[in-house]
């Protein structure tokens, strides 16, 4: 039975604390590598902190291939904060290749905003690419192999519990949602809401089964969904919890799809 309750800091938007974004992407790119991740840094821009960070694990031979990202909403630091546990822990198992973006939105998350410096918001320029991040997120996953499964790191600052997004293919079954929910549970409360961001949910788990990709204001997994692969988490930490709780959650919910992806 999880106790943690809402801090009720929330009003309008997220208030909770920061991440040292400097730091923890400093901490990824020198301590991973004995590890054997592989570091990129891809430019957006003119200064050396407009660059995405982009990890590479050791063994890149795997059949399997998951892809991990987060930090795309500037306040939603569990997200980096998670990833980073993960690497940094070594708390990711091996027999995958995996392929990670630690944080899409590095000027929106030094500022604690959702948006980048220029107030666009990343995660619905996937179909427009707009804005230079996303340019070169893409540039990068062009020269990337297709994955088994992509995983994408949220928070969502009103919900009361964690939840997640299933896409699959049509008439594919949702094979994830449920064991990560049942084990996201027992760290962080599940939202329980009928309805979530206006589509009907299943104790934290949205499945949609419409054309999903008629919209033209396209998150990060709708690119994947139509070019990278068939299967695709968006995982949402409630964001009006304690911090760890969030971080807790996330690792959780990734590392069990890692188990289901491994069977
Ligand atoms: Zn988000």
């Amino acid at each position: 039975m999880v106790t943690a309750n809402r801090l009720g800091k929330n009003k309008g938007g997220y208030r909770g604390e920061s991440i040292d974004l400097d730091n923890i992407l400093g901490q990824l790119e020198d301590q991973s590598k004995a590890e054997g991740w592989k570091t990129e840094h891809l430019h957006f821009g003119k200064t050396s902190r407009e660059s995405l960070l982009f990890q590479e694990s050791r063994d890149t031979h795997h059949q399997k291939r998951v892809l991990i990202s987060g930090g795309i909403h500037g306040d939603e630091p569990a997200t980096t904060a998670a990833i980073a546990q993960l690497i940094l822990k070594d708390e990711l198992r091996g027999g995958i290749s995996y392929y990670v973006f630690p944080c899409l939105n590095p000027t929106g998350m030094r500022r604690g905003v959702r948006e980048n410096a220029e107030g666009f918001d990343l995660n619905r320029d996937y179909f427009k690419k707009q804005t230079k991040e996303v340019q070169t997120h893409l540039r990068k996953l062009e020269a990337l192999p297709r994955f088994d499964l992509t995983l994408h790191l949220h928070e969502d600052w009103e919900a009361d519990g964690f939840y997640l997004y299933e896409l699959t293919l049509e008439n594919t079954p949702a094979i994830y949602g449920r064991p990560i929910i049942d084990q996201v549970g027992k760290v962080c409360p599940v939202e329980l809401a009928k309805k979530i961001e206006g589509m009907p949910a299943d104790r934290g788990l949205i499945h949609p089964r419409h054309r999903y990709l008629d919209r033209d204001d396209w998150p990060e997994a709708f690119h994947m969904m139509r070019h990278k692969t068939d299967h695709c988490l968006t995982l949402e930490a409630p964001s009006d919890f304690e911090l760890n709780v969030r971080v807790k959650a996330l690792t959780t919910a990734v590392q069990t799809a890692i188990a289901v992806t491994l069977g």
